[in-house]
């Protein structure tokens, strides 16, 4: 039989009757054989989450500060899980291990916070009546603690092989020395793509509570529609443009290995989420699959007659950039001019030194900053295909009186960038998802 490995985030980990609901989840699909948590999250709004209970714990440690107020919240949350579900874990036991690995100065601030992780696991292992697999025997970095694809792939599948139900803790994993590693923050995803591809899923299911990817930020566009299908393609493309439900990374150990994401709901197990796809496996079944922006972008627009035919003219634009240490985002061109878009925050600070270094190295007839624009990503794997969709994109715009500064679409194909002034940001991403939702 096939193999899924469901991954659950914080908040479907929360309190005892979130761990009931993925208890159920679990056990409604017999491929559903390994399980990857999270720490336990927020409650409600307002709450705390373990992981940030667990930093401020140790680093006011290390402080010489007291903890005893903190620590009672983490004390007082793993007890009363493990009392609701009646574990037949010591937890009193792991809560004395716990302070100790906090307060003592003998662990490491990533072994310290990891216990979030490994006590989420523990319970649940106990609670299933499975088996638990540390992280740090089969998620291995490197000396300099740079994760080690290739040795993990090799000696986690080993572990994993011919075993029937395991729990294993996110977030982390071990050095050759044996010390324990976490990833950046939200890492538990990157786990749970590890594991499924050491473990050749046929499924990477990631449960969260939110119902998938939708096609646009609800807190701009009211009730936009879900996402059915969608591919790690055009989901980079919307990560870039912040749209972020999973952790980025998290995507390549299972792209590489062909396994789809499902994106799930804990609190609504029925939906079908967002599936995650390659290209050649998805269909189309529109042009544009979602909409994404980002405010704070500055444009230098250069114009210098007869540039198309001046050698080594785009060379030193970007070197005076560089020489600047400024990275770009987007350089959209024309005959006579040339357009370097880049983040305010990669900017800051830095924009009269470079406009002086592009006067000296290039003299343009003219050079313009114009500052306060948005990005705006229409991303669709279907639009190649479907005649029109840049002019649909450019119609909405101007019957909604929307100035468009900059359009730039990759040979991709997959991506119509437009700027707009920040000012008509959520107007312009309004009149765009209309357009394509009549
Ligand atoms: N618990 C960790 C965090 O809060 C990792 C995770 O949940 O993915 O960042």
């Amino acid at each position: 039989m096939g193999v899924i490995v469901a991954k659950f985030g914080g908040s479907s980990l929360a309190d005892a009757g979130q761990f009931r609901k993925v208890r159920d989840i679990l056990l409604a699909d017999d491929r559903r054989r390994l399980a990857v948590v999270s720490a336990p999250g927020k409650r409600e709004d307002g709450d705390d989450k373990v992981t940030d209970l667990l930093y401020a714990c140790h680093d006011r440690a290390a402080q010489g500060e007291n903890i005893d107020e903190l620590f009672e919240k983490l004390r007082g949350r793993f007890l009363e899980m493990s009392r609701e579900l009646d574990l037949s874990l010591n937890m009193e036991a792991e809560m004395e291990q716990l302070h100790f690995a906090l307060t003592s100065g003998r662990h490491t601030r990533d072994y310290a916070v990891s216990r979030g992780e490994y006590l989420s696991a523990r319970m649940l292992a106990d609670f299933m009546g499975w088996e638990f697999i540390d992280a740090s025997e089969g998620v291995l970095f490197d000396n300099r603690g740079v994760f080690d694809q290739e040795r993990t792939q090799e000696v986690l599948s080993r572990r994993l092989a011919g075993v029937e139900h395991a729990v294993i803790p996110g977030f982390y994993g071990s050095m050759p020395d044996g010390m324990v590693k976490t990833f950046s923050r939200g890492g538990s995803d990157i786990s749970g793509a590890i594991v499924a591809r050491a473990a050749a899923a046929e499924l990477y299911e990631n449960w969260t509570d939110v119902p998938g990817f939708l096609m646009a930020d609800p807190r701009i566009v009211k009730k936009p529609k879900p996402i059915a299908v969608i591919t790690y393609r055009e989901l980079r493309e919307l990560a870039y443009m912040g749209a972020s439900v999973l952790h980025d990374e998290a995507i390549f150990p299972v792209r590489t290995a062909g396994i789809p994401i499902n994106i799930r709901n804990t609190n609504d197990p029925s939906a079908p989420g967002t599936m995650i796809l390659r290209a050649d496996e998805s269909h189309v079944r529109g042009a544009i699959t979602a909409i994404a922006g980002r405010k704070g972008f500055t444009a230098i627009a250069i114009e210098k007659n007869m540039m198309n035919a001046e050698l080594g003219f785009g060379r030193r634009i970007l070197g005076a950039l560089e020489d600047c240490g400024i990275s770009f985002e987007h350089l959209p061109t024309g005959i006579d001019t040339m357009t370097v878009l880049c983040s305010d925050a990669n900017l800051s600070g830095k924009i009269e030194q470079v406009i002086e270094k592009i006067r000296r190295s290039c003299q343009p007839d003219h050079i313009e900053v114009i500052s306060g624009l948005s990005l705006i990503a229409t991303v669709g794997r279907g639009m190649v295909r479907y005649p029109g969709t840049a002019s649909r994109i450019f119609a909405a715009l101007a019957d909604a009186g929307i100035n468009i500064r900059m359009i730039d679409q990759g040979s991709s194909e997959i991506n119509i960038i437009t700027a707009v002034e920040s000012a008509d940001f959520e107007r312009a991403v309004n009149a765009i998802y209309a357009a394509f939702n009549k």
